[in-house]
């Protein structure tokens, strides 16, 4: 992969760094990735700039045309796109079919704000309008890069922008499919660009142009807040969608089998590499033993393996390097003092090939613990006791983070009633839902502003009102 799209075309990297990309479930070589660089951004940008005077005046209707032309060029290379992504980054192929059917989606669902409405309104003297904002930089990760990445341009293309867009440079070759998906549905030229590179270089040079209006930015809080700050020199609007230390709350009077099956199923959910993912499992004390039994069994009967089949639960780390982060957080909760219920350090007997790391439960966690406060991305769990709903809700809330949390009990108008006190920007009660006409963002360092829906439009519209009689 030595090009980037941009202008409407393949082009040459002028970036020469050559990147390998290995299977994360074999670590067999499975490509060669040219990084782009400050050269080919500059070059993106311009072709977006340029691009913009015209998109920004195209009609609602007109961009409903070219976002099903999106949606349909994705419909054709469905099958290239979940295989790549199953190679490349190891998502289990039942929640591959759930990243590419979904960012397929986002162009269909991102029509349906095509009001006119949501573009223009009287009220009184006033007649508000919302204008594209000019060239939006959309920065994304790996954990199911063609969601991200579909999920930003669609409400950006929607709202009128052109698009810079920097994929995780762990996800060149799922780019390219999307890149072909992009030239295939033959939008005018430079109203989408992709550059594939480092985020240091690429990214920066996206975040500090002053040809640049709007970043929306989707990894992690650390990278976040380089990107709030630089971006603070021009005022750039931004939108922050970053980590998450989600807690899932086991009410006392909840079926026990059933709510540990669901805390494993949002703790382990891309095998903890989701933001969502419900990391922290606050249980009633006088459950635990019973709990502990059914965390027990609920890991040992998941299905660690190969992504492509249909039954494997657990997947590889998305990169060697990144298994090392996970491990050293598994050694760090040992040195803290908790206890390894099942799992622990090493990989499981039978993958020593590939990242993967043995889902871990940790037990005797205080929420103190580095392994209770920092995102650790990975299948390792927190068990954490308390003592009546009150302490459930302050040890829920104690975090640094507010992106996602999870209630769980028999009772639903008790569990929804411990809902209204977590302060966090979603709270699923009984189940894992994620409502794509919803805001989704989060509290405090999870990050500012909302995505999805009427929300993730009007992040990338600016407000003129015109006053008259
Ligand atoms: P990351 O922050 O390392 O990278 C994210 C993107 O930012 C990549 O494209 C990277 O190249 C780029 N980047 C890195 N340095 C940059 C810089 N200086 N300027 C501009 N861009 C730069 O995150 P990651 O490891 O790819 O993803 C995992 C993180 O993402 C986790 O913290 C996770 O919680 C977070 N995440 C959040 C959400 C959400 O919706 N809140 C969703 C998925 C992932």
């Amino acid at each position: 992969m030595t090009e980037h799209f941009i202008g409407g075309r393949f082009v040459e990297s002028h970036g020469k760094e050559v990147m390998e990309i290995h299977n994360p479930a074999t670590g067999e070589l499975i490509g060669l990735a040219t990084l782009g660089d400050e050269v080919d951004t500059e070059r993106a940008i311009a072709a977006a700039k340029a691009a913009f005077v015209t998109w920004s005046k195209t009609t609602l209707e007109e961009r409903k045309v070219w976002l099903q032309r999106l949606a349909d060029a994705i419909t054709e290379r469905m099958d290239d796109l979940k295989a790549i992504t199953i190679a490349e980054y190891g998502a289990p192929a039942v929640f591959t079919d759930y990243i590419v059917d979904q960012a397929r989606d986002f162009f269909i669902f991102a029509q349906d704000l095509l009001k006119p409405e949501n573009f223009e309104i009287r009220q009184g003297l006033s007649t508000i309008q919302k204008l594209p904002i000019g060239v939006a930089g959309l920065m994304t990760p790996w954990n199911g890069s063609p969601w991200f990445v579909c999920e930003k341009a669609a409400s950006a293309l929607a709202a009128g922008c052109t698009v810079v867009m920097k994929p995780s440079e762990l996800s060149p070759l799922q780019s390219k499919v999307l890149m072909e998906c992009f030239k295939q549905a033959g939008l005018p030229a430079g109203v989408i660009n992709l550059v594939n590179g480092r985020g240091d270089i690429v990214g920066n040079t996206i975040t500090r142009s002053p040809n640049v209006e709007k970043i929306s930015f989707t990894g992690s809080t650390r990278v976040g807040k380089m990107i709030a700050s630089q971006a603070s020199e021009r005022m750039k609007r931004v939108t922050l969608e970053l980590g998450g230390k989600s807690p899932t709350i086991i009410l006392d009077d909840a079926e026990m089998g059933k709510a540990v099956e669901f805390a494993l199923m949002v703790g382990l959910m891309n095998t903890g590499q989701s933001c969502t993912a419900g990391t922290r499992i606050l249980v009633p004390k006088s459950r635990l033993d019973e709990i502990k039994q059914y965390l027990k069994t609920g890991i040992e009967n998941l299905q660690i393996g190969d992504p492509s089949k249909r039954d494997t639960v657990i997947q590889p780390m998305v990169s060697a390097a990144h298994y090392e982060r996970v491990q050293g957080y598994i050694r760090k909760g040992i040195s803290e003092g908790a206890e390894v219920l099942i799992g622990g350090e090493g990989k499981p007997v039978g993958f020593e090939n590939g990242n993967y790391v043995k889902p871990t439960v940790f037990v005797g966690v205080t929420n103190d613990m580095v392994i209770a406060r920092e995102e650790i991305f990975g299948p390792v769990l927190c068990v954490i006791t308390y003592d009546g709903d009150d302490e459930a809700v302050r040890i829920a809330n104690d975090t640094d983070y507010g992106l996602y949390a999870y209630v769980f009990g028999a009772d639903a108008e008790r569990a929804q009633g411990i809902a209204n006190h977590l302060l966090s920007g979603c709270v699923s009660v009984n189940e894992f839902i994620i409502d794509p006409a919803a805001p989704f963002g989060g509290f405090k360092l999870s990050g500012i502003g909302r995505e999805f829906g009427i929300a993730g439009l009007e992040s990338y519209l600016e407000t003129r009102v015109i006053l008259s009689r």
